[in-house]
């Protein structure tokens, strides 16, 4: 045997950060990490379906490239070697790409998306492709066309949506680091359920080219981590200009690490969101945010009560932009250039349209479906001013009470998500009160400010997690991780150790998985 094993089970525990120390320091290979991975996939994910796709030889291969050039003294990016999983929304070239739905099946892209190149220059071997909703709508992966992913915190439970492929592979120790989109909330509710952490970034400020589009105005794609610090390496490597995208902001990454670093907040004002709390948030979610603002005050921050009251229509505006965005973007899949197809039943030489119909049909699930004609309505003349013209008019108000607020305080907070993680099938056959879980999150992906979540411990009545969103202007990135990394100081404090340290142990055995 060239490698003990015996430390390898603890690998996959390390926040990334560590990883990224060993490695540099030569105490671990990139090869030994990607394995203690690839090891823990096999034990653990047949019970949690974090994955879509595991890529073994991919990883591997990526592995042995950075271990080789740091053998021949190579100058590494700080991350070279530590591996991330990559939501299946993503592009990645030779690596099949599904988006969660069946019209996608078998689907290999021709080319990487912007922030995929980013981690491969950067060394990052990637470990496979998440689970999702179909077309990253949902909020729990029940949409997705091939099974749910579980919650490690209780396998009967949902990790979030869309995103809970990534938000779960972290809280099984199945990746150090996730990639996440957010349209909607997409990243932050999955962090919030799972006690894990994750941020959408500034509108433009990673890069969109080779994310397959939901609603263009609200996609961004962000990091997903079990620690701040964590979460904030991920973003400065994904993030920043990128020419291939119209909406990419032409200025660097703002000083993430820095911040989680420093975690200070002496003089910052925070801003409690009037319209984000009270009723329909469950007490123990409410009561783990009550105690987490308390601390950053004793950390030095002050609190201010701010008022967002066109809060109240966001859910609406966004359920009409939303579809009529998606409607739009996802007439490409029309079975003629990619993806399924499907003949006509009893037709013999079957037109363009009835080729199109059969395969959408078989390709798309209710959800989807459900959208693109909520989406297609609302863009319909005659109906165009009202629906869609009007919401985009409460977007617009939206951002103006973003503004407001922002005037007496450095950055926003709410708990993220009303619940902690509700059962698999509980709201499956209810779409308005799935859709309710977003209500916190929503507006920032209306007014293009970054978002994050990270865990406030775990509700009274039930012992799940809860999760604490911070928002921040336009821009303005670094301050959810300034004050994201001052919480979860206090918090690792006063539970004597990480959240995660607690969730069940998905493998007992894991130990006995790598034989050398
Ligand atoms: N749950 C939201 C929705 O269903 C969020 C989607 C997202 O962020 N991708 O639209």
């Amino acid at each position: 045997m060239t490698h003990p094993p015996t430390h390898l089970p603890e690998i996959v525990r390390w926040s990334a950060a560590r990883m990224a120390d060993s490695l540099a320091r030569k105490e671990v290979s990139a090869v030994e990490v990607v394995q203690a991975h690839l090891d823990r996939i096999a034990a653990v994910d047949g019970a949690v379906h974090s994955y879509l796709h595991v890529d073994a030889d991919g990883a591997l291969a990526q592995a042995r490239a950075v271990d080789d050039a740091r053998v021949a003294g190579a100058d590494l990016h700080v991350m070279a070697g530590v591996p991330v999983a990559v939501k299946d929304v993503v592009t990645t070239a030779g690596l099949p790409t599904t988006c969660g739905s069946r019209i996608l099946q078998g689907w290999v892209p021709p080319y990487d998306a912007t922030l995929v190149t980013k981690l491969r220059a950067a060394g990052m071997p990637i470990l496979g492709k998440t689970n999702m909703d179909e077309f990253a709508m949902g909020s729990s992966t029940e949409h997705s066309a091939y099974g749910p992913s579980r919650n490690p915190w209780d396998l009967d439970r949902i990790p979030g949506g869309s995103g809970g492929g990534s938000s779960s592979v972290l809280a099984s120790f199945q990746a150090p680091l996730a990639i996440g989109t957010d349209t909607g909330g997409s990243i932050r509710q999955p962090a919030a359920v799972t006690g894990t952490v994750g941020t959408k970034p500034t509108y433009g400020g990673v890069s969109r080219y080779g994310l397959v589009a939901l609603a263009s105005s609200l996609d961004q794609a962000g990091p997903c981590g079990r620690t701040v610090l964590d979460t904030a390496l991920l973003h400065a490597v994904m993030g920043g200009h990128d020419p291939r995208d119209s909406t990419s902001i032409v200025a660097p990454v703002p000083e993430v690490v820095r911040a989680a670093q420093l975690a200070d907040v002496a003089g910052l004002r925070i801003g409690v969101v009037r319209q984000l709390r009270g009723e329909g948030y469950q007490p123990g979610v409410q009561e783990r945010f009550d105690e987490a603002v308390a601390l950053l005050v004793e950390a030095g921050a002050s609190v201010v009560e701010v008022d967002c009251p066109n809060f109240a229509y966001a859910l609406a505006a966004y359920y009409l932009i939303l579809p009529s965005e998606a409607s739009s973007n996802l007439a490409k899949f029309d079975a003629m250039r990619y993806g399924l197809r499907v003949a006509p039943e009893g037709v013999n030489e079957p037109t363009a349209e009835q080729v199109m119909a059969a395969s959408r049909e078989a390709g798309f699930g209710d959800e989807v479906k459900r959208r693109i004609i909520l989406g297609t309505y609302a863009l319909s003349s005659g109906y165009y001013d009202a629906y869609y013209g009007q919401a985009q008019k409460v977007r617009r108000l939206i951002a103006q009470d973003f503004a407001r607020a922002f005037e007496t305080a450095h950055v926003l907070v709410s708990p993220t998500a009303p619940t902690t993680a509700f059962r698999i099938g509980e709201k499956l056959d209810d779409p308005l009160a799935m859709y309710l879980n977003d209500v916190a999150t929503i507006p920032a992906n209306l007014a293009g400010i970054p978002g994050m979540s990270l865990p406030s411990g775990l509700a009274a009545e039930d012992g799940l997690p809860a999760g604490f969103q911070i928002l921040a202007p336009a821009m303005c990135d670094e301050r959810l991780y300034a004050v994201g990394s001052a919480l979860e100081r206090a918090l690792i404090g006063r539970w004597g150790g990480h959240l995660l340290d607690r969730v069940p142990d998905l493998a007992p055995a894991t130990q006995e998985v790598h034989g050398g």
